[in-house]
């Protein structure tokens, strides 16, 4: 498609756009009174508006029904979790039994190395990629310290070329054959936070598992961002926050899912708690623990109804939608962002490079040459919300969902005045 710098052009885009009235599904924060143009979805999504009445179901319920609510409530919640499941699923892409709702991120991947990540003497290598977001990189080295091996010898970080902002995944996978033998797990980021970079998670799978190792994904930035086939390409596990794509609310419930083929096993090492034997059997308080024949047999506490709300509330929406048109839409609107970037860079003749390679999901990384921080701001006060990475680095995650054809438009108009009051 042609694509025009216009605003006559973008709000066209707009009124073709299928997904329109969904914008009307979120809550836009304000700055000077006018609601913003949003790029941090991929940090914190917006609250869609449904969340709210979700959460004060639970507190009427528990106002009125106390204990009883866990069995009596509209929507019971010993087994709340359970209704974001089937959405969760198809986002993922996997069977409803292999995913759960649990905890937070970080939590649930170190949970999920006590099963995956069980180094012998000559297997205990960790193949990740280099710079890896900082709590990946502080689960990988105290995990590898706790099986009492080196970090420095068990971790193996695949890294980009020289002069080259992406990596290959031809690197991945020589990485992958040299460890051989030794590998134990390869846990990487499915989109990489700072370039915005979608790993092919299938084919670094499928070389991980051919030398045996256990693959694991993180996929804070690929939930609801990126297609995902968790189950057909044979992940043994991954994990993921809710609260960047997903639109469920600050620090709220990680998701998890574990291939089918690990699960209703009562040998694989695991830490466990009541929430995780069966639930027919939990309130019998069996000194024995029965697994439950799914993943939730990782769940260990019972889980944080209040917080399930606001992201069934959001699940909703993606049932609603589904990814096939969120993708769709996502890729007609970080082009149309590419190419306003492109046409602003021009224009003001000034430099700044998209370091995200084609391979990517909505998120675009702008490397600024010189403009720099003092941009940044006036983005921010001219209600621009983006995010700042050293050295010197906006990203720009323009959500399907809730953003527009003409945010991108009115974008590139801030942008370009910002460069020219800057210099
Ligand atoms: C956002 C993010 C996290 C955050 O972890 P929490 O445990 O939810 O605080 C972890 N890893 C990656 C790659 C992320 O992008």
């Amino acid at each position: 498609m042609e694509f025009r710098n216009t605003l006559e052009f973008a709000q066209e885009m707009d009124t073709k756009d299928p997904l329109v009235n969904y914008r009307d599904e979120f809550v836009f924060p304000k700055v000077k009174g006018k609601e913003v143009i949003y790029f941090t979805g991929n940090s914190l999504g917006l609250q869609p508006k449904r969340a709210k009445a979700f959460v004060d179901d639970i507190m009427t319920d528990w106002a009125e029904l106390g204990v009883e609510g866990h069995f009596y409530a509209d929507k019971p919640w010993w087994d709340y979790h359970e209704r974001l499941i089937p959405p969760l699923a198809k986002v993922v892409g996997a069977k409803p039994g292999e995913v759960t709702v649990m905890n937070t991120l970080s939590v649930n991947l170190h949970l999920l190395m006590v099963s995956f990540y069980t180094p012998k003497s000559n297997r205990f290598k960790i193949i990740c990629e280099e710079k890896a977001f900082p709590s990946d990189q502080y689960m990988l080295q105290s995990q590898v310290r706790f099986h009492g091996f080196n970090p420095e010898e068990a971790i193996v970080e695949v890294k980009k070329r020289d002069g080259e902002h992406f990596w290959r995944t031809k690197d991945f996978l020589s990485k992958i054959n040299e460890v051989g033998d030794e590998l134990a797990l390869v846990l990487i980021g499915g989109v990489n936070y700072y370039n915005g970079q979608v790993m092919d998670m299938e084919t670094i799978t499928k070389s991980a598992k051919s030398v045996g190792a256990n693959v694991g994904w993180d996929l804070a930035h690929a939930v609801g961002n990126v297609e995902l086939k968790l189950h057909d390409w044979n992940a043994d596990f991954a994990a993921w926050c809710s609260y960047k794509y997903m639109n469920s609310g600050p620090g709220n419930a990680s998701g998890v899912f574990i291939h089918e083929k690990h699960l209703d096993k009562k040998d694989v090492p695991r830490f466990e708690g009541w929430w995780g034997t069966k639930k027919e059997e939990r309130f019998l308080m069996k000194p024995h623990f029965e697994p439950m024949p799914n993943a939730d047999a990782w769940q260990i506490s019972n889980p944080p109804v209040l917080s399930m709300a606001p992201y069934l509330a959001s699940l909703e929406l993606f049932e609603e939608v589904g990814m096939p048109a969120l993708l769709k839409k996502q890729k007609s609107l970080t082009s149309y962002l590419e190419f306003i970037l492109n046409e602003i860079d021009k224009e003001v003749d000034s430099s700044f490079e998209i370091i995200t390679p084609k391979e990517r999901g909505c998120q675009l990384s702008v490397f600024l040459h010189g403009q720099g921080r003092a941009l940044f701001n006036y983005l921010m006060e001219h209600g621009v919300i983006v995010d700042w990475r050293e050295p010197n680095v906006i990203r720009l995650a323009p959500a399907p969902f809730y953003c527009s054809f003409e945010d991108m438009y009115r974008f590139g108009q801030i942008l370009r005045e910002g460069i020219l009051h800057n210099e």
